[in-house]
């Protein structure tokens, strides 16, 4: 299986660096031109030189910001031509115990996580309704599915972003605009270096296939998901994470 992504373009939100960022490498390394959008446009314009001038443009968006993303959507629009695939993959954390979490981590992780693909949704699925073809993927988490202490505000997030992809898919599904998200588990990113020690190892210990995910695997899916080797695939969530949450 051969994916070939020529004549495609791409927006990888997030795609400065860890996970974002491999799969701004798999869609470029599949012959599409690629968006990277990350809130430090300096990082965001370096990861794209490093996928190569011709196949990649960096910008600096917050997608938490409507009007930046509204304005960001159209630049890439009117530099690329269209949008083909959206990747909503950036995301954050601010990990505490339920009494702990105050409105501001509550919101900086809500506004981020799913308001940013739902504002980026929104503004890019136009262009691809019109043209009866596209691929949304939503970076979810294993921990949208089964919750986990210490994540109210994050897992909620993740929840609601397989919620927005399951109602955003049947809204889409007859223009042929499919939506998916991929579930990635503990994958190996500045994100999860947070993790350390005991911690680490008792989560690695959970995994049945012993090792950290990389940026990679969670790509390889998204790849998939964004070919026409998944043209009769919508409203699904696919899960990578070595066996860690079944
Ligand atoms: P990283 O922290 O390594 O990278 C996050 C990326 O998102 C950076 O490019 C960052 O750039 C960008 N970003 C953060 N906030 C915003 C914003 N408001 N607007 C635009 N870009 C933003 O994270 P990972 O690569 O680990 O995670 C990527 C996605 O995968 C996230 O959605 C995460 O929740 C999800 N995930 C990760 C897992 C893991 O184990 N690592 C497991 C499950 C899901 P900048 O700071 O410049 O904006």
């Amino acid at each position: 299986m051969k994916i070939d992504l020529a004549g495609k373009v791409g927006i990888v939100t997030g795609g400065s660096r860890g996970i974002g960022y491999s799969i701004a490498q798999a869609l470029t390394g599949a012959g599409a031109k690629v968006a990277v959008l990350a809130r430090d446009g300096a990082k965001a314009e370096q990861a794209a030189r490093s996928l190569g001038d011709s196949a990649a443009r960096g910008f600096a968006c917050d997608v938490a910001n409507a009007r930046q993303v509204e304005t960001t959507v159209g630049t890439v629009e009117r530099e690329f031509g269209k949008i083909d695939i959206l990747v909503n993959n950036a995301g954050t954390t601010r990990d505490n115990l339920l009494f702990r979490i105050n409105e501001d981590d509550w919101s900086t992780v809500l506004d981020t996580n799913l308001k940013g693909a739902f504002l980026m949704t929104k503004h890019a699925a136009r262009g691809m309704i019109k043209r009866r073809w596209g691929r949304i993927v939503n970076i979810t988490s294993v921990v949208g599915i089964s919750g986990n202490k210490g994540q109210a505000n994050y897992t909620a997030s993740k929840a609601g972003l397989i919620g927005l992809t399951k109602s955003v898919s049947k809204e889409l599904a007859s223009r042929n605009v499919l939506v998916n998200a991929v579930a990635p588990g503990f994958i190996d990113t500045e994100l999860t270096r947070k993790i350390t020690g005991e911690a680490r190892q008792t989560l690695i210990r959970a995994i049945p296939m012993g090792r950290l995910g990389q940026g990679s695997d969670v790509a390889s899916a998204v790849l998939f998901l964004a070919s026409d080797f998944a043209s009769y695939i919508t409203g699904q969530v696919l899960v990578v994470d070595g066996g860690m949450v079944l």
